[in-house]
């Protein structure tokens, strides 16, 4: 229940003493609604959708702010647009090299490679920071 996630992210900013303007909770409901990582131009525009009086500089400064706060984290795609998501439920990319298809797929893909890291050299992996590059089933 997107409506029903949304209002928890909410309660929870209140509750730390974070303000709830318009653009934070456009921004979140936003995020919550694309379910998937979302640039920050295509974030923009849905924000400037249901809320017109939002400047796009005023989404690019709360995003980072949601950032700090630990809620929403971005993704580097190679040659591609950084990618927004909510934190909770983050998902990491695969993306074809060749025709653009982005997979995503879920932590547990990288829990192994996780896993040696963390044991072999005390190194913990953040695997939904940079997406995979290679090629799709139909390109390779
Ligand atoms: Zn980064
Ligand atoms: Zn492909």
């Amino acid at each position: 229940m997107p409506g029903q996630r949304v209002d928890t992210i909410l309660d929870r900013l209140r509750g730390e003493g974070i303000r709830v303007t318009t653009a934070r909770r456009a921004i979140l409901t936003v995020l919550t609604e694309h379910a998937g990582p979302i640039s920050v131009d295509d974030l923009a525009s849905a924000v400037q959708s249901r809320a017109p009086d939002v400047h796009r500089a005023t989404v690019y400064r709360n995003l980072s702010d949601l950032e700090d706060l630990g809620l929403v984290l971005h993704a580097h795609t190679g040659h591609g647009p950084v990618m927004y998501q909510l934190a909770s439920g983050a998902r990491s990319q695969l993306i074809c090299e060749s025709c653009g298809t982005t997979i995503e797929v879920g932590p547990e893909l990288f829990s192994a490679l996780a896993r040696r890291a963390r044991e072999q050299y005390g190194f913990v992996v953040h695997p939904h920071h940079f997406a995979v590059l290679g090629r799709c089933v139909r390109c390779s």
